[in-house]
């Protein structure tokens, strides 16, 4: 895959080319994952235990070394306040606040051949975080702990380490695992230069801690002020999202999605089974065929709506399987396919039936999810490419070959563009369920 040189910023990029790889500038493995990956390089493998703290776990005496600078001062701190245990915000707080002590501040993070971020080159929005009571409330309880756990002699006047939190809040990343899934956070320089979009023309996926940018349409060329990620979930309404961006990012999003919001994220199905336009179940009837809503349709819209956002806030913690077929099942004659609470509610039942096991359903909820993730992500995104890879391998357990096979070569197609040809996504999923579908198949 194309990957950009430095002397290529002003030509044309193709969908698949790396705009940018960063190393962070700080990161933290999340405490859930603290016994399952290494602290510093996040590889599932054997580990050790740290022999200070015998709280972080490493897989090699190389990852325990190069992660000793900001380490060295955590790790006799996590044993003094032993057994509490510092929140993964404010460990990655102390990461940041040790890294600048360590002279981080001078560090760059290049984005084109001449220009670079400084650690104070990125935003705080101090004044909004100031003003919003709940973030200063979860503030005011980090520096509480981070008193206790950092030594006096490093920690930042007050101001700093709010400008701290306001960094962190506005500019990390979650790293992703090849599935997509968060391990933990990072802060990268040179990538904290682009914006966000509800519509995004880059993805991002990590390799370890390394983030990887690429390009998922065509560009003109490197400009950054028209190269944008997605900051948060895009499978929900233009409001919802906005009012998302707002509380989190403090920006209002005037992107293409959000300047012309489309029906379909929250349309009715037509009553005419023959036509496939969404509807907004305000009109009396279809704009397109004609149909009219009887005149109760809007109030049973209106209650499924209601009731699959309320079951959806509560199955974040915990996912029922019940739940999601009994709300999909009401979903059928009322919501529009595209509609993002059915999508959503699809999301979270393939995620429930993946986990016991239960391939025939979860087939077809991964095949639904496929033309609404096109949709709305589009064809070459990192996460159509996993939808794909998931309903393959999912083809291939209930061994139906010929399609598996099918689906597979199109998540090969769309990964090699968003995660790399060399990624060890490709390397260690994809390729070798290709390899096995193909000798099967001969
Ligand atoms: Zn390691
Ligand atoms: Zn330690
Ligand atoms: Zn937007
Ligand atoms: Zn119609």
């Amino acid at each position: 895959m194309p990957t950009l040189k430095m002397s290529d910023v002003n030509n044309h990029i193709k969908p698949g080319t790396t705009l940018i790889t960063a190393q962070p500038f700080t990161f933290l493995l999340s405490a859930e994952n603290r016994k399952e990956r290494c602290d510093y390089c996040f590889k599932i493998c054997k580990l050790s235990r740290c022999s200070g703290c015998q709280y972080v776990y490493y897989c090699s005496r190389n990852c325990q070394k190069l992660s000793w600078t900001i380490h060295k001062i955590e790790c006799p701190n996590i044993k003094r306040v032993h057994p509490r245990i510092v929140p993964d915000a404010a460990r990655m707080m102390a990461r940041i606040i040790i890294k600048l002590h360590n002279g981080g501040g001078n560090e760059r993070g290049f984005y084109t051949p001449t220009e670079y971020r400084t650690y104070y080159d990125m935003m705080s929005h101090i004044s909004n975080i100031k003003n919003d009571m709940e973030k200063m409330k979860h503030f005011t309880s980090l520096s509480i702990v981070l008193f206790e756990f950092l030594p006096k002699d490093i920690m930042p006047h007050p101001k700093e380490l709010l400008e701290i939190f306001g960094r962190l809040t506005i500019n990390s990343f979650h790293i992703l695992d090849t599935d997509m899934t968060s391990l933990g956070v990072g802060l990268y320089l040179g990538p904290s230069i682009i914006d966000h979009s509800c519509k995004p023309n880059a993805g991002v996926t990590f390799e370890g801690t390394t983030i990887i940018i690429k390009s998922l349409h065509d560009l003109p060329a490197l400009d950054w002020s028209k190269i944008f990620v997605t900051y948060i979930d895009i499978l929900k309404d233009t409001e919802t999202r906005q009012d998302e961006l707002r509380k989190s990012y403090y920006f209002n999003c005037e992107c293409t999605r959000c300047s012309s919001p489309e029906i379909i994220e929250i349309a009715a199905v037509c009553q005419n089974k023959n036509c496939a336009i969404p509807c907004l179940p305000t009109n009396a009837y279809c704009n397109e065929c004609g149909k009219k809503f009887s005149h109760d349709f809007k109030e049973r819209f209106d209650i499924v709506c209601e009731l699959s956002n309320c079951k959806l806030v509560e199955m974040a913690q915990n996912v029922s399987l019940n739940v999601c077929k009994m709300l999909l099942k009401k979903h059928e004659g009322l919501l529009h396919p595209f509609n993002l609470l059915t999508v959503r509610m699809l999301e979270m039942a393939l995620a429930a039936t993946i986990d016991i096991d239960h391939w025939e359903e979860a087939e077809i909820y991964a095949s639904q999810l496929i033309p609404p993730y096109t949709y709305y992500h589009g064809e070459v995104h990192p996460v159509t490419g996993r939808m794909y890879f998931t309903w393959g391998r999912i083809l291939s357990l209930l061994n139906k070959k010929k399609k598996a096979l099918e689906v597979v070569a199109k998540a090969v197609e769309i990964i090699k563009l968003t995660f790399g040809e060399n990624h060890s996504k490709m390397k260690y999923e994809v390729k070798p369920l290709l390899s096995q579908l193909i000798s099967n198949h001969t």
